[in-house]
């Protein structure tokens, strides 16, 4: 039995190896596994947009965008 995550955009549980982890790390929010705290979100474009766009995973994290993030997601918001 997988592990199950709640997707921070759209809110629905599916299996870890359906999403993608986000983590907090000192060097700014960066995809992947990191020793801090994770948020996850779908693969899929729309979850991201709406993930990033709106700060569902900044905000799940209480993280603040950093230039890293902002390079990641320009020219995704609508
Ligand atoms: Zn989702």
């Amino acid at each position: 039995m997988q592990p199950r995550r709640m997707c921070v955009a759209c809110r629905r549980r599916r299996p870890a190896a359906e999403l993608r982890r986000w983590s907090a790390g000192p060097a700014g929010l960066v995809p992947g596994a990191g020793p801090g705290r994770g948020a996850y979100v779908c693969r899929d474009e729309r979850c991201e947009r709406k993930a990033y766009g709106r700060g569902g995973v900044a905000r799940a994290l209480s993280w603040v965008w950093s230039p890293v993030a902002k390079r990641a997601t320009a020219g995704t918001g609508d």
